[in-house]
C-alpha cells in the first residue's frame, strides 16, 4: 500500500520554523495562484490580515512593473524557475496595503509535498539596507565635501604593507597633483623642512615600537615646496593588533600656513608695539581698553593687567582750549584727532600729552574700536616755557642794560660840570674862603666823587656779560688773580685765606674773577673788631653743578636782612663804618645768573657768613 504523503503544512515542526523565521515568509500555491499560508511577519509586512492575504497572489502585492518588466509575467518566470529547482535570490518590489513600495530580495524555493506545486517565498526587506547604504554614501559625500571645504587631507598608512594612501587634498597640500604616482613616504621626507626631519624619523621609530602605548598624535611640521615653507598640522591614530604591532596609521592633515603667518605677524606687531616709545592704547567701540603697551605702562603707571577691560575714560583728561564733547564730535566726523591734552596717571601727576587718535574699522567699514598714540611732551613743554621765560628775561635785561648805560653816561655829564665848577669856585675864592666854606666845598667834592663811583658801578653792572664769550676757565687761577688785586687789603687786615682745589669750568673769565673778588673782599671788609679775617673757599660737586662756598668769620647778617643784600645799592651798615656802594652782591648775583646758577647766604649775626653759589657743569 502506498503510503499517504505526509502533509507538511500540518506538521508542528513546520509551524515553529515558519512562525519564528526572522523574515516574512509566505507559502504560495502555484495551482490556485494564491497564498495558502504565511507567518505573522508577512501580515505586518503587507499590513494585511491573514484572511486578506489568502485571497491574493504575488502580482497582487506588487506594482505593475518590477525591475522594468511586467510584474505578472516576471513573477510567473520566477515561479517557473523555482518549480524547476532554481532557488537563487532575486530582487523584487512589493506594495503593502497602504500603497508603500518596498524594495526587497525574494528567496523562492519549492516546498513539499512537491506534487502540490507549493513554493515558499522568504521576503528580505532591503529598505533598511538601502537606507543605510544611502546614508553611508551621503555621509561619505559629506565627509568628502567637508574635507574639501576645510582643506583637510586624509592619509591611510598600511604599516605592514608599507603603503601610504593619500587623498586628492593630501596630494595638493604637499604640492603634488592629485593621483601623482610617486613614493609618498620618500617624497614626504624629500620636501620636509630640515628642522622637522630631525625629530620626525626618530619619533616615528619610537612610537611604532610594540611596547609603546601610543595611540593619538597631533603635531605640526613644515615642508618646503617651490621654495616656500608650508606649515601643516597632522592629527592621527595608530591602530595596533593584540600584540601592539602597528597595523595602520590613519589621520588628517591641514594647511595652517596662513594661521602661522598671521600669528607671526601678530607677534611681530605686538613686539613692535611693545618697543615703540609712544604709549599705544587700543579700545573696542565702547571705549573699553583692549591693549596697553609697555610705554603706556611707564607713562601712566598702570600695568596692562590693571587697565585692560577698563574704560579709557578712567584716565583723567583735560582738552585744554577745547571741550571734550567738541573733540569727540570732530573725531567722529573725521575719524582722526590730534592735539595736546593734560592727563593724569596713577600717581596723579599732570602730564602734557600729544595724542593722535584713530578709528579702527573692520574690512566692511564697521567701527570696531579706537587707537590712541600718546607721547609725553611735559619736558618739551617745560623747556619751551623756560625758553620763553629766558627770552623775556633776556629782553628785560637788555632793556635794563641799555637804560643803565644811558643813565650812567648822561648822569656823568652834569657831574663833570659840578666837579669843574667846584674846582673853579675853590680856585677863585681860594684866599677868601673861611674854614666852614672850605669844608662845604670839600663835602661837595666828596659827594661828587661818590656819585662818580656809584655811576661807574652801575655802568659796570650793565656791562656784565656783554662783551665777553664763555670759555674754559680755571677757578684756581681766577681766585689767585683776585687775591693779587686784594693784596693791600689782605696785608692791612692780616687776613688768612684758605683755598681748596677748585675746578675748571665753562664761564666768563672777567665776571667770575669779579665774583670771587667781591665775595672775598666782603669777607675781609665785614670783619669783627679785633678779629683777623679768616676766609675759606670750598667747592663740592652735585649731580649737575658745582657748588662753591666763600665763608668768613665776620660780623654776620641778621636772617631777616639776608634776602635784601643782593638788591642793587642795598647796604646794611653805615658808610662811615664800612665803605662801599652796595652794588657788589648785585654784581655777584648777576654774574651767577649769567652762568645759569643761584646765589644765597647762610649767616648768623656775629658768627660769620657763608656765601654759596652754583655754576652748572
Ligand atoms: P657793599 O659791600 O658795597 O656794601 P655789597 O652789595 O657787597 O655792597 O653788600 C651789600 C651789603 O651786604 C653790605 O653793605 C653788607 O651790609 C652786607 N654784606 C655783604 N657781605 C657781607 C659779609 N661777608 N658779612 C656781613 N655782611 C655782608
Amino acid at each position: 500500500m502506498q503510503k499517504e504523503p505526509v502533509d507538511i503544512l500540518q506538521q508542528e515542526r513546520y509551524r515553529v520554523l515558519i512562525d519564528h523565521a526572522p523574515q516574512p515568509v509566505l507559502i504560495f500555491d502555484v495551482k490556485s495562484g494564491k497564498f495558502i499560508d504565511f507567518n505573522h511577519k508577512a501580515e505586518l509586512f503587507f499590513k494585511l490580515s491573514g484572511a486578506q492575504l489568502r485571497t491574493l497572489g504575488p502580482a497582487d502585492l506588487s506594482p505593475e512593473v518590477v525591475d522594468g518588466k511586467d510584474a505578472f509575467a516576471y513573477a510567473n518566470t520566477r515561479i517557473q524557475k523555482a518549480l524547476d529547482g532554481d532557488s537563487s535570490i532575486f530582487p523584487w518590489v512589493h506594495r503593502n496595503s497602504t500603497g508603500e513600495e518596498i524594495q526587497c530580495d525574494i528567496w523562492l524555493v519549492r516546498f513539499p509535498p512537491y506534487d502540490r506545486q507549493l513554493l515558499s517565498a522568504t521576503i528580505i526587506d532591503k529598505t533598511q539596507k538601502l537606507a543605510m547604504e544611502r546614508a553611508l554614501s551621503d555621509s561619505e559625500e559629506r565627509l568628502k565635501l567637508a574635507l574639501q571645504v576645510t582643506g583637510l587631507g586624509t592619509f591611510d598608512w598600511d604599516f605592514q604593507g608599507n603603503i601610504l594612501y593619500w587623498d586628492d587634498q593630501m596630494h595638493m597640500l604637499h604640492g603634488l597633483s592629485p593621483g601623482a604616482t610617486v613614493d609618498k613616504l620618500q617624497y614626504l621626507f624629500n620636501v620636509l623642512h630640515p628642522e622637522d626631519e630631525i625629530w620626525m624619523q626618530p619619533r616615528l621609530n619610537q612610537v611604532t615600537q610594540p611596547e609603546t602605548d601610543f595611540t593619538f598624535f597631533d603635531r605640526e611640521y613644515r615642508i618646503i615646496v617651490s621654495g616656500e615653507t608650508r606649515y601643516l598640522q597632522i592629527n592621527g591614530s595608530f591602530f595596533r593588533d593584540e600584540n601592539g604591532i602597528v597595523e595602520r596609521v590613519v589621520g588628517t592633515v591641514r594647511d595652517i600656513t596662513a594661521k602661522k603667518l598671521a600669528e607671526e605677524q601678530l607677534t611681530y606687531q605686538a613686539a613692535l608695539l611693545e618697543n615703540v616709545s609712544e604709549a599705544v592704547i587700543s579700545t573696542d567701540e565702547y571705549f573699553t581698553i583692549r591693549s596697553w603697551n609697555e610705554a603706556a605702562e611707564s607713562l601712566y603707571g598702570w600695568t596692562a593687567e590693571e587697565m585692560i577691560g577698563k574704560s579709557i575714560f578712567l584716565i583723567q583728561t583735560d582738552y585744554l582750549d577745547e571741550e571734550g564733547d567738541d573733540v569727540l564730535f570732530e573725531f567722529k566726523q573725521h575719524g582722526y584727532w590730534k592735539g595736546e591734552v593734560i592727563q593724569k596717571g596713577k600717581i596723579g601727576r599732570s602730564m602734557n600729552i600729544l595724542s593722535s587718535v584713530n578709528i579702527l574699522r573692520n574690512p566692511a567699514g564697521k567701527v570696531i574700536g579706537y587707537i590712541a598714540i600718546n607721547r609725553d611732551i611735559t619736558k618739551e613743554k617745560e623747556a619751551e616755557k623756560q625758553k620763553l621765560r629766558a627770552r623775556q628775561l633776556e629782553l628785560k635785561n637788555k632793556e635794563l642794560e641799555r637804560f643803565a648805560y644811558v643813565v650812567s653816561h648822561d648822569l656823568q655829564e652834569p657831574l663833570h660840570t659840578v666837579k669843574g665848577f667846584v674846582h673853579l669856585l675853590e680856585h677863585h675864592l681860594r684866599e677868601n674862603l673861611d674854614e666852614q666854606s672850605t669844608e662845604f666845598i670839600e663835602r661837595i667834592d666828596q659827594s661828587v666823587d661818590r656819585m662818580y663811583k656809584l655811576i661807574r658801578a652801575l655802568l659796570d653792572y650793565s656791562r656784565i656779560g656783554l662783551y665777553e664769550k664763555a670759555k674754559e676757565v680755571d677757578c684756581n687761577d681766577l681766585v689767585y688773580a683776585s687775591l693779587d688785586d686784594l693784596e693791600a687789603q689782605i696785608r692791612e687786615t692780616g687776613a688768612c685765606i684758605h683755598i681748596a682745589h677748585l675746578p675748571k669750568l665753562n664761564g666768563y673769565e672777567t665776571e667770575l674773577r669779579l665774583l670771587f673778588q667781591n665775595l672775598i673782599s666782603n669777607g675781609i671788609k665785614f670783619r669783627r673788631e679785633n678779629v683777623s679775617p679768616v676766609i675759606q673757599i670750598t667747592v663740592r660737586k652735585t649731580e649737575e653743578e658745582w657748588e662753591f662756598c666763600v665763608a668768613d668769620n665776620g660780623i654776620g647778617i641778621l636772617t631777616k636782612h639776608q634776602h635784601r643784600i643782593f638788591a642793587i645799592f642795598h647796604r646794611l651798615n653805615p658808610q662811615t663804618q664800612y665803605s662801599g656802594t652796595g652794588i657788589g652782591l648785585s654784581h655777584c648775583q648777576k654774574i651767577v645768573e649769567l652762568h645759569g646758577g643761584k646765589i644765597w647766604v647762610e649767616s648768623n649775626l656775629e658768627h660769620g657768613s657763608k656765601f654759596f653759589f652754583t655754576i652748572p657743569d
